[in-house]
């Protein structure tokens, strides 16, 4: 997994905004969680911009990076 886990969410929504491939989306209740963890392309905008450090992201995609096709 790319972006691995969101704890202690405020519900800002910021991170949600900030994500170029639409991976975050947030609940009911504000809180955000990972919807789509295959589209990361681990930029890492959500945790930069996280006013809480609430997001922790791992170096290794969840997905293989395809380099080349055929
Ligand atoms: S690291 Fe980048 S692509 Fe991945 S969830 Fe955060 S903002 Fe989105
Ligand atoms: S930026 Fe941080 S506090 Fe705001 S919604 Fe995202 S994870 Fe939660």
């Amino acid at each position: 997994m790319s972006i691995k886990s969101i704890y202690g969410c405020m519900g800002c929504g910021t991170c949600v905004r900030a994500c170029p491939t639409d991976v975050i989306r947030q609940r009911k209740d504000g809180k955000a969680y990972i919807a789509y963890p295959a589209d990361c392309q681990i930029c890492h905008l959500c945790r930069m911009y996280c006013p809480v450090d609430a997001i922790t992201i791992t170096p290794e995609k969840s997905i293989p990076v395809v380099v080349s096709w055929g």
